[in-house]
């Protein structure tokens, strides 16, 4: 997503060095003052070069669902890691160090996190509002209200009154609802908002029928990690 903002790109150059980016160039050097940081981690050598990231770094942003909320590679720890080790790798895998694998976590479950983008994608827009705060030395505003606020103003009908069950109620917006808009329903990729109204949500879920238990499980495939941090 930040390679997409090729409009934007060259001005973003003009104001700031990048020194290391895996994904789109080989030469690197350690010294930065803002990391944005990708993925979860499922390795003590992740974890270790995390922290070194946050040594050198006067701000760290966690940059989409995988590093603010641990994402959708939070679907393995549902299972023993060994059974996942032998299940990708093959028999014994497990006791090789080159397989080596462990619970996914957010970062935040390692290190102190300033700011987050959130999303699964990330909104482009939103990758520049914060990255133009940061420049500016202002502190970036991170959206903290719910989905169903911006799906109400794109004039999109309720997938409940369709009978389908969405986490719309409460997941941070800064989406537009994308996923309702285009047919489907909130999963939950921006994670919950700072302080998510149970109650309203419950109250929603008994109008149409159905009970908070009956839509748990839509909640594992992106808010796991979330729900169980430890530092
Ligand atoms: S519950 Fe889902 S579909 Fe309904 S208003 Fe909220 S975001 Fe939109
Ligand atoms: S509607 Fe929900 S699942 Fe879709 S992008 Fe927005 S927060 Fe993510």
């Amino acid at each position: 997503m930040v390679l997409s903002c090729e409009n934007e790109l060259p001005e973003i150059l003009r104001q700031v060095d990048i020194v290391n980016f895996r994904e789109a160039m080989t030469e690197r050097h350690e010294d930065y003052e803002i990391a944005f940081v990708e993925g979860s981690i499922s390795r003590k050598e992740e974890a270790h070069k995390l922290r070194k990231i946050r040594k050198k770094a006067r701000v760290v942003v966690a940059l989409g669902a995988c590093s603010s909320t641990g994402g959708l590679n939070c679907l393995k720890n549902r299972f023993p890691m060994r059974y996942l080790q032998e299940e990708v790798y093959g028999r014994g895998a497990h006791k090789k160090k080159a397989f080596d694998t462990d619970t996914v976590r957010p970062i935040d479950a390692f290190i102190h996190v300033d700011y987050y983008i959130h999303g699964c994608p990330i909104p482009k827009k939103e990758f520049l509002s914060v990255l133009t705060a940061l420049l500016m030395g202002s502190v970036p505003k991170i959206t903290n209200h719910p989905v169903c606020v911006d799906c109400k103003l794109a004039g999109n009908i309720c997938v409940f009154e369709k009978g389908k069950t969405c986490l719309g109620p409460v997941t941070r917006a800064g989406c537009d609802a994308i996923c309702v808009t285009y047919g489907g329903v909130c999963w939950g990729c921006r994670g919950l908002v700072d302080d998510p109204n149970i109650g309203a949500h419950t109250e929603t879920l008994k109008r149409y029928g159905l009970t908070a238990d009956s839509v748990m499980d839509s909640f594992n495939l992106y808010d796991r990690c979330a729900i169980k941090r430890k530092r």
